[in-house]
């Protein structure tokens, strides 16, 4: 009934009831007798006192009621009471009024809900967020897979409020044959053993690894089989690798009330993601820590193991030798060639590398065109083996390139070996990088240990040597020409013959003066390097081994080290530094050919060789000046340059045979 009515109604009864009042008084009045105008003045106060009363009454029980009523109703809902309502009994206004008010109350219950409801999704997507950036933390900080996924199962278990959490991860070693478990954790009992695990692949998840569909049941009562664990509702997420070589099944067990179907895809989502993860994890180091080009290591994890090995050795006391390998002429190869046969190359040499050593050495890129080999348990000599077989596959390697050209390529080697070569892995490099550098310096396509040019470096020249080098002085020159003849006790005087008979040639060949100065120091000194060779090797009867021949022939870098801070050394250096090249290209140390060499270098090496036939050396007969002259001639285009061999057999042909001579002595 809408309010006017009640009013109506409510004022018809308050009129109805006064008038039956008043009847009422006045018939009770008509007994006593009473002053009548004041009667009657009392019978309508009271009367009106009763009907205000009364209107009170209906007052408060159809308005102020209900308007109280729905005053504190909705201050409750504005305070979040959202499940607050109000009473209808009736029709009225006010009721429509707080109708209204429910209605509103409901539209604002319903909006909260799904409000709190986002909220709550948001912040699981956080968390799941926030768990999936600490999980990429530790794979990108290398931190082993195992660590990796016992934080995930245990991520996952409070992620979804479970008691426990497992997961099983399981590999196909090839495409298409039956998965083998590698991986069981879990935060069960610990008897939950790896039988157990394979127990429950075989039952109750063969159809989840099977099919890759969830499995969730909340209706179970019992034991693991195979373990003390009892379980009352479960869900399980099979996951796979993109490549579906690694299967995985992660598992959450004794959820409070049970496991529902949202609960279910979160875990999927969730799972899917931190599995990718997880598994791309390889990956993702193989990216971090292998050269692009060859899939070699690359120079950063390259030092980091080069320490940790290095540390190994040291707390064991083992060996260990690190090889430096670097490809010959690779510079005039790229311009040759071109770079991509060049990448060719690198990566064909870096397979080559890998099928030469064994699965606990590392090789790396070490930069451009060098590689670096670390051997673990490994001695000087090991490490030649080693070096030398790499060698030998290089250079007898057919490479393809990439216009189907075939072509040959050369590496050299340097290595050293710790204890015997340093103390520590900075010294280890440095001193493999000096082997490379002797193996360079002699012609390349050889293996050099820094063991043997011991005391050969710029470092390990004496100073009073350096002091007699700075001096320009022929004396002190010729001073330093006897202390180089005198460590040889078969080669007295042999740098002064030298000098002598060069001097000769070159002023026959025009050499201008100071040239020919540059060429008599040059042959005073051409043996410099000799100082730096062991005397047992210098003075050895016998042949000599390959290792001692390479120390041998290291003598032209040597001396170019010695003698690169003299102040003559512009004509001096490039006499000694190439007097053994060879006319034909196949000397060393550069390979220079024909008129590519100074023509002092080839005045000093044809002297030189000459003077050495003649000479007696320990292990073998000296020859003749006729023999000589036959050699020289046979050499001539080969070995030697034909006019400097020419000027030589000319002016000897008026001098006595050496031979003879010293015989006569
Ligand atoms: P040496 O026998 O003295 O080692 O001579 P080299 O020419 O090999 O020595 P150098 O160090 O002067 O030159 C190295 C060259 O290696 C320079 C560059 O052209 C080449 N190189 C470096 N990195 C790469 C690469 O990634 N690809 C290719 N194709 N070439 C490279
Ligand atoms: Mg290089
Ligand atoms: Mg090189």
């Amino acid at each position: 009934m809408k309010l006017a009515r009640k009013f109506d109604v409510y004022t018809i009864i308050i009129t109805l009831l006064s008038i039956a009042a008043l009847i009422v008084f006045s018939i009770f009045t008509k007994s006593i007798s009473f002053d009548r105008p004041l009667l009657i003045i009392i019978a309508i106060g009271v009367i009106m006192f009763l009907a205000l009363v009364v209107s009170q009454i209906i007052l408060s029980k159809i308005i102020i009621r209900p308007i109280k009523t729905i005053k504190g109703v909705s201050e409750a809902i504005a305070g979040g009471e959202t499940g607050k309502r109000i009473n209808i009994s009736s029709e009225d206004e006010l009721d429509s009024l707080s109708k209204s008010v429910n209605k509103m109350a409901e539209a604002m219950e319903d909006k909260l809900k799904k409000l709190t409801d986002s909220i709550a999704k948001e912040q699981e997507v956080v968390r799941e967020q926030a768990i999936l950036n600490e999980l990429m933390g530790f794979i990108a900080s290398g931190m082993n897979v195992e660590e990796i996924l016992r934080t995930f199962i245990n991520r996952t278990r409070d992620l979804l409020k479970a008691e426990h959490s497992g997961i099983f991860i399981l590999e196909r070693p090839e495409a298409g044959s039956e998965p083998e478990l590698k991986i069981f954790l879990n935060t069960f009992v610990e008897e939950t053993s790896m039988d157990c695990a394979k127990t429950m692949l075989n039952g109750i998840f063969s159809n989840a690894i099977r099919t890759f569909m969830p499995y969730r049941t909340n209706t179970l009562s019992g034991e693991i089989p195979g373990s003390h664990f009892s379980v009352k509702n479960m869900l399980a997420i099979p996951m796979s690798s993109a490549d579906k070589k690694v299967v995985g099944l992660i598992v959450l067990a004794n959820k409070e009330d049970g496991f529902t179907e949202e609960d279910e895809d979160v875990l999927f989502g969730f799972t899917f993601q931190a599995f990718q993860a997880i598994t791309m994890q390889k990956e993702i180091i193989r990216y971090a820590t292998t050269d692009g080009l060859t899939s070699l290591n690359n120079h950063r994890v390259f030092m980091k193991r080069l320490d940790e090995e290095m540390e190994r050795a040291v707390r064991y006391a083992r060996d260990i030798s690190l090889l430096m390998v670097d490809i010959d002429h690779f510079k005039s190869f790229n311009d040759t060639y071109g770079h991509q046969s060049g990448d060719r190359v690198l990566k064909t040499i870096a397979e080559l590398i890998q099928k030469n050593i064994r699965n606990t050495d590392f090789a790396a890129r070490y930069g451009g065109e060098e590689f670096a080999i670390i051997l673990p348990e490994t001695t000087g000599p090991q490490a030649l083996v080693v070096a030398e077989r790499l060698r030998n596959n290089v250079s007898t390697h057919d490479f393809l390139l990439q216009n189907e050209q075939h072509t040959t390529v050369t590496v050299s080697i340097g290595y050293a070996t710790y204890p015997d070569d340093a103390d520590g892995s900075e010294m280890l490099l440095k001193k493999a990088d000096q082997g490379l550098y002797f193996a360079k310096e002699n012609g390349r396509n050889m293996s050099c240990r820094y063991y043997d040019i011991k005391g050969k470096t710029e470092d390990d020249i004496p100073e009073e040597l350096k002091s007699i080098l700075r001096d320009t002085s022929l004396t002190s020159i010729k001073e330093l020409a006897k202390a180089i003849d005198s460590k040889s006790n078969y080669m007295k005087g042999h740098s002064f013959e030298v000098a002598a008979l060069s001097v000769k040639i070159g002023k026959e060949l025009k050499l201008d003066e100071a040239q020919v100065e540059g060429l008599r120091i040059a042959s005073l000194l051409h043996d410099i390097g000799n100082l730096a060779i062991p005397d047992n090797i210098l003075n050895k009867p016998g042949a000599l081994t390959e290792e001692e021949k390479k120390i041998i022939k290291g003598h032209p870098g040597l001396t170019e080290m010695l003698l690169k801070h003299h102040p003559g050394s512009d004509y001096v250096l490039p006499a000694i530094l190439y007097h053994h090249e060879r006319y034909d290209g196949k000397g060393y140390p550069h390979g220079l050919q024909a008129e590519e060499i100074p023509l002092a270098a080839k005045i000093l090496g044809v002297v030189e060789a000459y003077h050495a036939m003649t000479s007696s050396r320990p292990y073998k007969k000296r020859k003749t000046k006729l023999e000589a002259v036959a050699e020289l001639e046979s050499e001539a285009g080969k070995q030697f340059d034909p006019e400097v061999v020419k000027s030589l057999v000319d002016f000897l042909k008026n001098l006595p045979d050496p031979k003879e001579k010293r015989r006569g002595n």
